[in-house]
């Protein structure tokens, strides 16, 4: 195949693409859940106190009995087999980003022979997967290697379809041989937990009487792109690190705002839907999808659940998202900045906390008993992202996630809080002083209360924000696309357990001397603004104004790279804010900044190796290719744009042995300041190398390059 062949191939073939339509046409009613093995499917397949049982360890995470666990394991096995299925896997949930499993089939023999199925309550409540093949941190080396996965009965199993079977997936945590946390989930848990005790205590000294276990949900919304496989097939940087390391800004980009909630491409429209029918088999409640605001960029998002279902649901729509893309001849693009110069892509992470009794804390409510409540809460959180604010940047912090943060269309790398104009009022006035109340007697005046009677959308919606209010949740909007929810979920629920225990002991010793809630309330609320509420801010977030203002007048940092970003991980602030809440060890922390900044300096080592490979091996020779041509035609060289082509290809390959050189430097005296060298001289020889290529893009003969094209690529047939 010639050098561009791959491009006109794919460019021609596209051309006559038609929709893949699929077959599944069934109401909602029918599929729904269909796939999932629910209390509906336990409740008509055990025994009535075993179902009691499992019930109570679904809803409260009771322990759950040997004799219980093999009753649900050969309920589970039976219903699985009638869906086609064969193979069992603990799926579990590893540091990075992706999920992990590891299939074992239901059969054994028996003496003569025959082939029986078996599944009892020790394999569904505990697998073994090779822990050394996990990033791990430092825990291997102190634990060797072996991992354990363990069944987590509160997120339901479910069956993977494939064209020929199915596999029973059983959702599970994935620990060290000493118990130590190798995965997203087990932290997820345990912050929820650190969060419903604090909450419990503040809602007690509140005067609640029936207070229900409190749980935080996630709503996610998941931004990605679609790109044509045929185009990836012949882009090795799609390929290989997710994203276009070349490409010329095309003609026409997203300037005319015509993409964003615009038709959406029938193509599309049935990809979207046949992803949804799977969703819902699986019990996914796909809510809203549309078009963003680049060409070829999309949005789904499921409706809210509680947040470890969210999480585990979110991992298995990036999986599902993927696999059905292909089979619609796309790849889905999950990178946060697959195209530079087009918007990248986020996952806002929609975040509230509550129970069945109290309803949603982050509900302002409409009596001012309820805000009360509110007001402590939201409070806690303003407290939480002031304090922890380098710590929620770590957590959304990847070198693909770096594109996108800090840049004019996404959230910037400082952490604010957005209230809305109303509640920001509330809350300065409370500051100040100015909203006060009686300090006799136990009742608020009537002024006061009329006051707390908030709207339900308490102020504008801004989009600049990275953490803002939205009505009734928070929406933490710097999270990368790629991501999991859990690492912002864990960071979420962490602060609010943190601030909780706070004011629960700021209240208890205020109440001692006075029992008037409100005023106690107000009082410890005073304190809290007055040391937190610089984290407040309304305005544009992407303004260089801001940029300035943040740091010189409100004391926030701006952290632009996953470099300055990872190290908050070992600050003794965070340290302690783990260990304190029991959600991290200090050696489980310090495996985390380990793989995060592994993950780190592999991505922008492959895209580095990438680059100089492409630039040599492809973008080179389309240069001189070009060349040679003009050259046989007798034209002298130094003709336009001949001579600029022949400069501008020599500045991009010394660029690129510059960056082969920097790509050998070893030795580093730390982690950190191997991150520092990448962020600093490594991406910028990239975009040195990149701003070459991408200038000789403009000038070589267009049936001579070989890489499909911005143009060709973002605009779906
Ligand atoms: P927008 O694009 O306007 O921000 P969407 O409707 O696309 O809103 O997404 C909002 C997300 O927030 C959805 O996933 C929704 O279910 C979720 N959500 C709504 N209420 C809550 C809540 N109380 N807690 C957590 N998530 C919520
Ligand atoms: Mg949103």
């Amino acid at each position: 195949m010639s050098r561009n062949e791959a491009r006109l191939n794919a460019i021609n073939e596209i051309t006559n693409a038609a929709p893949f339509a699929t077959t599944m046409t069934a109401p909602l009613n029918e599929i729904w859940a269909s796939d999932v093995f629910g209390l509906q499917q336990m409740e008509e397949s055990l025994s009535k106190s075993a179902f009691k049982s499992i019930k109570k360890t679904v809803q409260t995470g009771a322990e759950l009995e040997p004799a219980v666990a093999d009753a649900v394991a050969a309920a589970m096995k039976d219903w699985a087999m009638t869906k086609g299925a064969k193979f069992f896997s603990h799926i579990f949930y590893p540091m990075t980003n992706a999920t992990a499993e590891k299939h074992d089939g239901f059969v054994v023999t028996n003496s003569d022979g025959g082939a029986i199925t078996e599944f009892t309550g020790s394999l569904l409540i505990k697998g073994e997967p090779d822990g050394s093949s996990f990033p791990n941190g430092s825990l291997r080396m102190t634990n060797a290697a072996r991992g354990y996965t363990a069944w987590d009965p509160t997120s339901p199993a479910y069956i993977m379809q494939t064209a020929n079977g199915a596999v029973l997936m059983i959702p599970s945590v994935f620990m060290s041989w000493t118990g130590e946390a190798l995965d997203k989930k087990i932290p997820l848990l345990r912050s929820n937990a650190a969060m419903n005790d604090a909450a419990q205590k503040v809602l007690a000294l509140m005067g609640e009487t029936d207070i229900a276990t409190l749980n935080s949900s996630c709503g996610a919304e998941q931004e990605y792109f679609l790109v044509d496989e045929k185009f990836a097939n012949a882009r090795p940087d799609l390929l290989l690190a997710g994203r276009t390391l070349f490409g010329a800004a095309p003609a026409k980009g997203q300037e005319f705002d015509d993409h964003y909630f615009g038709a959406i491409p029938e193509r599309v429209q049935v990809f979207m839907q046949d992803l949804e029918n799977k969703l819902y088999c699986l019990g996914i409640p796909a809510k809203t999808h549309h078009n963003e605001v680049a060409p070829g960029q999309f949005e789904i998002a499921p409706y809210f659940e509680a947040a470890n279902i969210a999480s585990d649901h979110q991992q298995l729509l990036m999986t599902l998202l993927k696999n059905t893309a292909k089979r619609h001849g796309f790849i889905c693009l999950l990178h946060e900045k697959p195209f530079a110069g087009i918007n990248g892509s986020g996952k806002h992470v929609n975040w509230s906390v509550g129970n069945a009794t109290q309803g949603n804390l982050l509900d302002p409510g409409h009596t001012p008993n309820e805000n009360l409540n509110f007001l402590l809460f939201c409070g806690a959180v303003i407290r939480g992202v002031h304090k922890y604010g380098p710590l929620l940047r770590a957590v959304i912090a990847s070198a693909a996630n770096d594109h996108r943060l800090g840049a004019n269309e996404a959230p910037p790398a400082i952490l604010s809080v957005y209230l809305g104009d109303q509640l920001e009022k509330v809350f300065d006035d409370i500051r100040t002083g100015a909203l006060h109340v009686p300090t006799t007697g136990g009742q608020m005046d009537i002024g006061l209360s009329q006051i707390l009677k908030f709207d339900r959308d308490p102020g504008d919606r801004n989009r600049t924000s990275p953490f803002a209010f939205t009505g009734n949740r928070f929406e933490f909007r710097a999270v990368g696309s790629s991501q999991s929810v859990s690492g912002p979920l864990v960071a979420m629920n962490t602060m609010l357990a943190d601030s909780l225990e706070w004011i629960a002991a700021k209240l208890e010793a205020v109440l001692a001397t006075n029992s008037d809630k409100t005023a106690a309330v107000f009082a410890v609320l005073k304190e809290l603004m007055e040391e937190h509420g610089k984290v407040v801010f309304g305005g544009d977030g992407y303004s260089s104004e801001w940029h300035k203002a943040a740091v010189e007048e409100h004391g926030l940092k701006n952290i632009p790279t996953t470099a300055d970003a990872l190290p908050a991980f070992k600050t003794q602030e965070v340290i302690d804010l783990f260990s304190n809440t029991g959600v991290f060890t200090p050696a489980e922390l310090a495996s985390r900044f380990e793989v995060y900044a592994e993950q780190y300096i592999l991505s922008i080592e492959v895209e580095a190796k990438l680059v100089v490979e492409m630039a040599t091996t492809s973008i080179y020779p389309a240069a001189i290719n070009y060349l040679s041509n003009i050259a046989a035609t007798g034209i002298t060289l130094d003709f336009s744009p001949a001579g600029k082509v022949a400069e501008t290809a020599t500045a991009m390959m010394s660029a690129v042995e510059q960056l082969s050189a920097a790509l050998e430097t070893e030795a580093f005296e730390s982690t950190e300041a191997h991150m520092q060298f990448l962020a600093n001289d490594v991406c910028t020889l990239m975009e040195t190398v990149r701003s070459a290529a991408d200038t000789l893009e403009t000038l070589v003969d267009d049936s001579l390059w070989p890489l499909p094209k911005y143009r060709e690529m973002l605009f779906i047939k």
